[in-house]
């Protein structure tokens, strides 16, 4: 029954690897990403109704590990990634409605707990070569702080962080350059999608890689996406314990990493409902599934600005996931929100009940508030992906009161930040790189 899953390409079906090896190598070689042969099904009852969202997704990840190098170590690997919560938490104007929050972790983002995860596994995982491994990491905000946090100080690791200058709030920008040690911190010239795109050309790159060993940590890396699933599965199991019925989400969603962890989680057995996707002016999600051809396209800067991608990056494994292009059309629903009305929903509901979310977890929450205005009365999960701290130079203004800083954003602010120009050219990264690493 726990045979061992192998991972495969969303280019082709052959060859098969381990997971390990695919955590390892990020991204695989025919430049597809890894997928799981099958996705597993686990009954609700195979979770600890008492258990931690450690335990949590110790037991909804061991099937995908059965076999692994990791699998003795999964459960030491959880509790390491999951040391903070990702609590429910009901929103006292508005019957049925929750925040699921997921900024509780050192960097005030959810990257933290898949960027964690992944530093767990990488470093039990044996290497073959002694030279250290360069993970780079391309980042429309949050997702660097995150990993630069993960592996700080860590030995025989670097990270290098690319981000789109100018384009990443000031707090943001300060995080990013804020570590130091064993992390660089490169800001391009260009967008996201160019920061993602040099970040895969260095991959594919064979010749580089020859000379340092490369890898990514983005959200196309299985040791990110698959942990994310946790905290869909924790929050909908205890849902359904108390009331017996799925639970709602309603998923911020740019790169679509952390809105297909939650339909896998559904995939695989976990009690979720519905699942709607929320984005900011960046359409090309919400044109699809309105039944447009896929049309990946170059992003535009938007005030969510984590969200802001015009190339979905995992949008290739929903399709692997959902290969039939009408269902999958079915089976969600996306919608973009645009700028001014992300600042009249944080105004809202900082006016209206004093609850000051930030505005990527504000594009979800006009989500709910257009379907509770058609009536809509079933109990949903808003996915609040940051703290709105992060983003008080957009926050602030609207509600005219300072947020309140969480300590760990307080500490990287009070240190020193650092970030180094590069064109946005797979060949500037790729000499930078030498330069910097060259054995
Ligand atoms: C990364 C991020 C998103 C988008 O998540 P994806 O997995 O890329 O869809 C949304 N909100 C915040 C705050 C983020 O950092």
């Amino acid at each position: 029954m726990n045979a061992s899953i192998r991972y495969h390409s969303t280019r082709s079906a052959a060859p098969t690897v381990p997971i390990s090896q695919a955590i390892a190598a990020g991204l695989a070689p025919d430049g597809g990403l890894y997928v799981p042969e099958r996705l597993p099904r686990l009954d609700p009852a195979t979770f600890d109704p008492h258990g931690t969202l450690a335990d949590t997704a110790a037991t909804l990840l061991a099937p995908f590990f059965a076999g692994d190098a990791l699998a003795d170590d999964l459960p030491a690997i959880c509790a390491e990634a999951f040391t903070f919560d990702a609590p429910l938490r009901a929103l006292p104007a508005h019957p049925g409605t929750f925040l699921l929050e997921l900024f509780h972790g050192p960097t005030s983002a959810f990257k933290d707990f898949g960027a964690r995860f992944l530093a767990a596994c990488l470093r039990r995982l044996p290497r073959s070569d002694a030279r250290p491994l360069t993970i780079l990491v391309a980042t429309s905000g949050d997702t660097g702080a995150a990993v630069a946090a993960a592996f700080h100080r860590q030995p025989n690791v670097r990270v290098v962080i690319l981000y789109p200058d100018g384009l990443v709030s000031p707090r943001q920008a300060h995080q990013l350059g804020c570590f130091g040690d064993n992390v660089t911190a490169l800001r391009v010239a260009g967008r996201f999608d160019d920061c993602q795109r040099m970040v895969k050309a260095a991959l594919n790159d064979a010749e580089l890689q020859a000379q340092m060993p490369l890898s990514s940590a983005n959200s196309i890396s299985l040791g990110r996406l698959l942990p994310q699933m946790s905290y869909y599965a924790h929050a909908a199991l205890g849902w359904w314990r108390e009331h017996g019925t799925p639970l709602d989400f309603i998923v911020p969603t740019g790169n679509l990493g952390n809105a297909l962890a939650c339909l896998w989680a559904r995939e695989i057995g976990s009690p979720i409902g519905e699942v709607q996707l929320a984005c900011n002016a960046n359409a090309t999600l919400p044109e699809f599934f309105a039944g447009e051809d896929y049309r990946p396209r170059e992003a535009v800067a938007t005030i969510a600005n984590a969200m802001d991608v015009g190339a979905p990056s995992n949008f290739e494994r929903l399709r692997w996931t959902f290969p039939d292009e009408a269902a999958l059309r079915r089976l969600l629903l996306a919608q973009s929100v645009d700028d001014d009305t992300i600042r009249q929903t944080i105004r809202q509901h900082a006016r209206g009940q004093g609850e000051v979310i930030c505005p990527h977890t504000a594009t979800a929450m006009h989500r709910l508030d257009r379907l509770r205005g058609s009536g809509d009365q079933r109990p949903w999960a808003v996915v609040a992906t940051a703290h709105p701290a992060k983003f008080e130079s957009i926050v602030e203004p609207l509600i005219e009161h300072p947020v309140e800083v969480p300590a760990a954003l307080a500490n990287m602010l009070a240190r020193r930040s650092h970030a180094e120009p590069v064109a946005a050219s797979d060949t500037a990264l790729r000499a930078r790189l030498l330069a910097a690493f060259e054995a």
